[in-house]
């Protein structure tokens, strides 16, 4: 062998990697559907207002609706005094006339009538609302016409769009949407996804450990994340490294049609790597400039619907968790048509000093320790430092610091690049 065949490939930076990742995405089939199922997913098409908000010119305030003219002059030592002609609660469908000199009572919400054109306040009258039905003493005149009345369509008008496709329908949106009187929304087929953990040293969770083995974990986590990011996990199965049960795993996904696999385990350079042995053909192997998440395997596979996506993530949980945060997440999103694929990236200072690895981006478990002041900083979720394989304070972690590849030490008060994750706030 020469010396050049010894020398190891250079590493994807992660760049690379997504961007193969990304460049396989086929956005998923969109459907209408109704409003209340749409929740989580997302908007392929803007979402427009079908009624105008507000729906009518409607009282700011609890006090009486009144013809401006009428009042403008009024001051404490020369009140205006109104006749109150009619009472208006919300739901009222009544539109009263006021001729010279008469008032409506009204309530916040309800619709001013079309004859008038102000709302003096309860509080800028003598009587307030204890003595309302009759007569209105005005003590205070409104500084213009209009004040106090909520114009409709002031906030949205029908046929406005509401919400930008690609947008992921939270229940603030699926509010809004209900109160500009949508009823259905042109939403993203979520992604169908299967979690195949390997390794035969992987015992259920629960049952009795023997000497070598640990309990399953990366699957509740990959099923988790993944259905965190709108996906619907159809299949969580774990195998051992022989090959025939990965096989048949591959072969029942294939069947079903499913939009991505995420395999955990099985892909570095050991002896027993199932995922790379059986899936050499359909998926690249390849090392990240990354910590964790050195050795990733990606893919597509077709199957009778279309194609999945196969991604191999390293075992170890932390890795697992941090691949897919790093590839299979944006993955998920862009297959839904998610405007936003990577979350927003925080500068933070680091509350204490920490190690990273030379030449690998390093993405680390991190505790964001939030002081009421308002100054926040970044540590490690681990006071054991950055190992992979630190399963248990993964726990802790409510973000990801990551650190450039040229950085080998972090100080306390450096600024730290910080992604936070689902629930950073728990
Ligand atoms: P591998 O990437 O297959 O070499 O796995 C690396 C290490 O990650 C294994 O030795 C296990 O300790 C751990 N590991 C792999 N798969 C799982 C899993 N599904 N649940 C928990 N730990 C795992
Ligand atoms: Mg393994």
């Amino acid at each position: 062998m020469s010396a050049a065949d010894t020398t190891p490939p250079a590493l994807r930076t992660v760049e690379e990697q997504l961007g193969d990742v990304l460049a396989a995405v086929r956005p998923l089939a969109a459907a209408t559907v109704a409003l209340e199922e749409a929740a989580g997913r997302t908007l392929r098409a803007p979402l427009r207002a079908a009624l105008d908000i507000p729906v009518f010119d409607n009282s700011a305030m609890d006090g009486f609706a009144v013809r401006f003219a009428d009042v403008a002059a009024a001051t404490g030592d020369a009140p205006a005094v109104l006749r109150v002609v009619a009472d208006l609660p919300a739901g009222t469908s009544d539109d009263p006339r006021l001729g010279a000199g008469e008032a409506a009572r009204i309530m916040t919400g309800s619709p001013v009538p079309a004859d008038a054109d102000a709302i003096v306040p309860f509080e800028d009258t003598a009587g307030g609302l204890a003595d309302s039905l009759h007569t209105a003493r005005v003590l205070r005149a409104p500084a213009r016409p209009g004040v106090f009345v909520r114009r409709a369509g002031d906030d949205v008008h029908a046929g406005d769009i509401l919400l930008e496709e690609g947008t992921v329908l939270g229940p603030l949106q699926i509010a809004a949407a209900t109160a500009a009187g949508v009823t259905e929304a042109f939403v993203s087929a979520r992604p169908r996804v299967a979690i195949v953990s390997t390794g035969s040293e992987l015992a259920p969770a629960g049952t009795p450990l023997r000497r070598g083995q640990i309990p399953e974990s990366n699957g509740v986590l990959l099923a988790g994340l993944a259905a965190a990011a709108g996906a619907e996990v159809v299949a969580r199965l774990s195998v051992d490294d022989e090959g025939a049960a990965l096989r048949d795993a591959v072969s029942a996904a294939r069947a079903a049609s499913v939009d991505a696999v995420v395999f955990s385990g099985g892909v570095s350079a050991g002896a027993f790597e199932v995922v790379r042995a059986e899936l050499s053909g359909a998926m690249t192997f390849s090392r990240i400039a990354m910590q964790p998440g050195k050795p990733q395997g990606f893919g597509t596979l077709p199957t009778p619907a279309g194609a999945a996506l196969l991604f191999g993530l390293p075992g170890n949980p932390v890795s697992a968790a941090v691949s897919f945060e790093v590839f299979v997440r944006p993955a998920l999103l862009a297959l839904q048509g998610r405007r936003a694929i990577h979350r927003p990236i925080l500068q933070l200072p680091a509350g204490a000093p920490w190690r990273t690895p030379e030449g690998r981006r390093h993405y680390l478990p991190a505790v964001v320790d939030t002081d009421r002041d308002g100054s926040w900083t970044v540590r490690p979720a681990t006071a054991g430092g950055s190992g992979s394989h630190l399963a248990g304070g993964l726990g802790r972690a409510r973000a990801l610091a990551v650190v450039p590849a040229e950085v080998v030490e972090v100080r306390t008060g450096d600024p730290v690049a910080v992604m936070l994750l689902e629930g950073w706030d728990a």
